[in-house]
C-alpha cells in the first residue's frame, strides 16, 4: 500500500497513517524541499515571487503538512511506536527549517525581486520575509556573521540551562509535614501529597513546590509557619537566596549572560538593545511606547489595587486575627475573603453547560455574526469520537475543522487551534485552496448515558480556541503566508481569540447556552451575577502584577546594563507599580521563563496589549447591541472583513482602525474587569 503521508490530492489519511510511514515519507518530503531550494536559488533562476513559489512554496507546504500531520498525531493519538518515530525525524526537519531560514543564496534571490511586481498582499509577505532574514543575521559579513551565530548557539545552551535550573530547583524540594501542619489543605491534594510521602517510605504528606500541591497549600493551610516555609522556598528557587544544596540551581550568572548576548546581538544587527529588536515584528512600534502603555494602565488600575488590598487587611484582621499579614499570608487572606463573598459551586454550575447545548450556542453565534452556516461534513479521523464540520457562505466553502472534544488516554492535556492547512491561491495549480483547521480540547467524557458537562472555564477555552480557529479560516487572503493568522504580529494574535470569550460573559448570549441536564432550566440569572463578581474579584492587584512583570521584562531588555545585578531594576519596578512589596530574598525572576527560556524577551507584555485590542473590539458590539440583548449583524460584519478575513495581510493596527476607526483605548477592558465605577470610599 502507498505511503499515506505522501497524499496529497485531499485531506490528510488521518485513519491510514502508521508509524512505519514517517521515516521514508520524511525522506522523500526533505529532498524533494531541498531539491526545490537548489533550484529556486541557482544562478539562473529568476527572482520572481510567483516562480519561486510554484517551486519552493509547493515543496515546503507539502513537507509542512505531512509533518503537520505526524505532529497532530504524536500530540492525539500518542503511541510509543508513533513517539519514536516522530523523535528520529524531528531534528532533521527542524534542520531544514532552520536552514531555509538562514539561506544566503535565497535571501539574495528575495531582494532581487522587484516590488512592483507584486501584488498588496504579496508585498507583505515579501516584507515579512526579507525582515526574518535580516533577524537572522542575514545581512551580516564576516567576524560579524560567526559572532552572531556563537550567539545564537550559546543563546540556546543558556536558555536550555536556565529551564534546567528552574525544573531542577523546582523538583529538588520537598517537605513532609506532619497531621497537625496540613490542616486546612484539601483532602485530595492531601491525599496525594501521602501517597507520594508513603511511595517513598516515609512518614507525613510530602509537600513540594508544583503548582497542583504549591498553590492550594498557600491558599488553604491554616497554619502560617507552614505557608512560610513552602513561600520562602518557592520564591529563592533557582537563585542565590535558596537553602543549602539547592543553591546550586542558582541563575543569576546564567541571567546576566544571556542579557549580555542579547544586547549583544541586538547591536551587531544594528539596534541600540534587545527591546528595539523584539518589536520589529510586532504591533507596538517602539519600547517607549510599550513602556508608556504600560504606565498608564497601572496608573488607572492604582486605585482599585489599593482597594483590594485595604479590602484584603481589613478581612484579615477582623475575621482572621492577622493584624499584619506578611507575603506567605495574602494568597490565603484573598481566598477566605472570595469564599465569604461569592461562595458558589463550580459543580453546581456545570450542571447548566452541557457540551452539545454550549456548541449549538457558539455555531448559532458564529454562523448569526460572521454570514456563514456550520454543517457536518466527512473525512477521515484519528478517532471515533472527532468530528468534522464544513464552514459555508452560500453555496461556497469557506473552510473545514476537525473538532475533537474528549480527553483519553495519549493525548495530550490542554486545548489548541492548529493550522491543517492555509487558505492559498496555489501557484502550481491555479486552484484555491481552503483553510483547514484542528481545533482541540480535553473536555470530560458524559457519564450515565447523559451528555457531557462543561465547566464555564471549559466554555471560555472552547470559546477562545474558535476565536483562533475563525482568524484561520475566514480570512479571504489568497497569498499563503500571510492568510489567516500568518504573518499578523504576536502581540496582536489573541485579540480574535479573547474577543470570543466576552460572549461568554454575556448574559444574553449565555442563557440561551445553558439548560440544566437534568431539568432543562436555564442558568440562574442570581448564579450568573455571582460568577460576575467573583471573576472581578482583586483585578487591580491581579493587573498591577502583570504589568509589573511586563514593566520589569522591557525595561531589563532597554534601559538596564547587563553588567549590573537585576534586583535593583526589579526593586525599582516594584516600588512603582506593586501595591504589595515581597521580602528581600524573594527572587521570582530566576525563574521567569517566559523571558529566560521561552519566547517572550521583551514580549511579555503581549498579554496584555491583546487584552486592550480584543476588549476594545468587542466594546463595538457593546455600543450597538440591539434591544433583544442580541449582537448586531452590522457590526460582525465590519469586524469580520477588518480583522477576520484581512488576517495577516497588513499591519494589525491597520486592521484595528479600519474596524474601530481610531487606534485602541484602554477604557473598555477596565470597564470588563469591573475598574470603571470610581473606587468607594
Ligand atoms: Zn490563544
Amino acid at each position: 500500500m502507498s505511503n499515506a503521508l505522501l497524499e496529497f490530492s485531499g485531506l490528510p489519511q488521518f485513519d491510514r497513517i502508521t508509524p512505519e510511514d514517517v521515516a521514508p515519507a520524511v525522506d522523500v518530503l526533505l529532498g524533494r524541499a531541498n531539491a526545490a531550494l537548489e533550484a529556486v536559488t541557482a544562478p539562473d533562476f529568476p527572482a520572481r515571487w510567483d516562480a519561486i513559489a510554484k517551486v519552493l512554496d509547493v515543496a515546503t507546504e507539502q513537507l509542512g503538512t505531512a509533518w503537520g500531520a505526524v505532529s497532530h498525531l504524536n500530540s492525539v493519538a500518542d503511541t510509543p511506536e508513533l513517539r519514536a518515530a516522530y523523535n528520529a525525524a524531528l531534528p532533521r526537519v527542524t534542520e531544514f527549517w532552520t536552514r531555509l531560514g538562514a539561506d544566503e543564496r535565497l535571501y539574495a534571490k528575495y531582494k532581487a525581486i522587484d516590488p512592483a511586481t507584486l501584488t498588496s498582499e504579496q508585498r507583505q509577505a515579501h516584507k515579512n520575509a526579507v525582515r526574518n532574514f535580516v533577524l537572522s543575521g542575514a545581512e551580516l559579513v564576516g567576524a560579524a556573521k560567526e559572532r552572531f551565530a556563537q550567539i545564537q548557539e550559546r543563546q540556546a545552551e543558556l536558555s536550555q540551562k536556565f529551564s534546567e535550573n528552574a525544573l531542577d530547583a523546582t523538583d529538588a524540594f520537598a517537605y513532609y509535614a506532619t497531621e497537625a501542619e496540613v490542616d486546612g489543605i484539601p483532602a485530595d491534594v492531601l491525599q496525594a501529597a501521602r501517597d507520594a510521602a508513603q511511595a517513598e517510605g516515609k512518614e507525613g504528606y510530602k509537600l513540594t513546590l508544583k503548582m497542583p500541591c504549591y498553590l492550594p497549600v498557600m491558599q488553604f493551610a491554616h497554619q502560617s509557619a507552614l505557608r512560610e516555609k513552602i513561600y520562602r522556598a518557592y520564591v529563592t528557587r533557582a537563585s542565590d537566596q535558596a537553602e543549602g544544596d539547592a543553591r546550586k540551581y542558582d541563575n543569576t550568572a546564567l541571567i546576566g549572560e544571556i542579557l549580555a548576548l542579547r544586547k549583544e546581538e541586538a547591536q551587531l544587527l544594528g539596534y541600540a538593545n534587545f527591546g528595539e529588536v523584539s518589536v520589529v515584528a510586532k504591533m507596538a512600534d517602539s519600547p517607549t511606547e510599550v513602556v508608556t502603555f504600560l504606565r498608564d494602565l497601572a496608573h488607572r488600575a492604582r486605585p482599585y489595587a489599593e482597594k483590594d488590598v485595604a479590602d484584603l487587611r481589613a478581612f484579615a484582621s477582623s475575621q482572621l486575627g492577622l493584624a499584619d499579614p506578611q507575603s506567605w499570608d495574602w494568597p490565603y487572606v484573598a481566598e477566605k475573603l472570595k469564599e465569604a463573598r461569592y461562595a458558589f459551586s463550580e459543580q453546581e454550575v456545570k450542571q447548566y453547560f452541557t457540551a452539545p447545548k454550549v456548541l449549538a450556542g457558539l455555531f448559532k453565534i458564529i454562523e448569526t455574526l460572521f454570514e456563514v452556516a456550520i454543517r457536518r461534513d466527512s473525512a477521515p479521523v484519528w478517532n471515533p469520537a472527532v468530528e468534522f464540520y464544513r464552514i459555508e457562505r452560500g453555496d461556497t466553502l469557506v473552510g473545514q475543522f476537525y473538532l475533537d472534544q474528549p480527553a483519553r488516554t495519549g493525548k495530550r492535556g490542554g486545548a489548541w487551534m492548529d493550522d491543517v492547512r492555509t487558505r492559498w491561491l496555489r501557484p502550481d495549480t491555479g486552484v484555491l485552496q481552503t483553510p483547514v483547521a484542528h481545533l482541540v480540547c480535553n473536555f470530560a467524557s458524559g457519564v450515565d448515558g447523559k451528555p457531557p458537562l462543561l465547566t464555564h472555564d471549559d466554555v471560555i477555552t472552547l470559546f477562545h480556541e474558535f476565536g483562533h480557529g475563525l482568524h484561520h479560516m475566514l480570512t479571504q487572503v489568497n497569498e499563503r503566508d500571510v492568510s489567516g493568522i500568518g504573518g499578523v504580529e504576536w502581540d496582536a494574535v489573541e485579540l480574535p481569540s479573547q474577543f470570543m470569550e466576552n460572549f461568554c460573559w454575556e448574559w444574553d448570549v449565555l442563557k440561551h447556552m445553558t439548560a440544566h441536564v437534568d431539568t432543562g432550566e436555564p442558568l440562574p440569572r442570581a448564579l450568573f451575577d455571582k460568577m460576575i463578581a467573583a471573576k472581578n474579584f482583586q483585578s487591580g492587584m491581579q493587573t498591577l502584577r502583570q504589568i509589573e512583570f511586563s514593566l520589569f521584562d522591557m525595561l531589563l531588555h532597554t534601559e538596564h546594563d547587563p553588567a549590573k545585578d537585576i534586583m535593583p531594576l526589579l526593586a525599582q519596578v516594584r516600588a512603582e507599580v506593586a501595591v504589595l512589596q515581597p521580602p528581600a530574598f524573594s527572587r521570582t525572576a530566576h525563574t521567569f521563563s517566559h523571558i529566560f527560556a521561552g519566547g517572550y524577551a521583551a514580549g511579555y507584555y503581549s498579554y496584555k496589549w491583546a487584552e486592550v485590542l480584543s476588549a476594545d473590539a468587542y466594546a463595538a458590539f457593546e455600543e450597538t447591541v440591539g434591544s433583544d440583548g442580541q449582537p448586531s449583524a452590522e457590526t460582525g460584519r465590519r469586524y469580520r472583513e477588518a480583522i477576520l478575513e484581512a488576517g495577516g495581510s497588513r499591519p494589525a493596527m491597520e486592521s484595528f482602525k479600519a474596524f474601530r476607526g481610531r487606534e485602541p483605548r484602554l477604557d473598555a477592558l477596565m470597564r470588563h474587569q469591573g475598574m470603571a465605577e470610581p473606587v468607594a470610599a
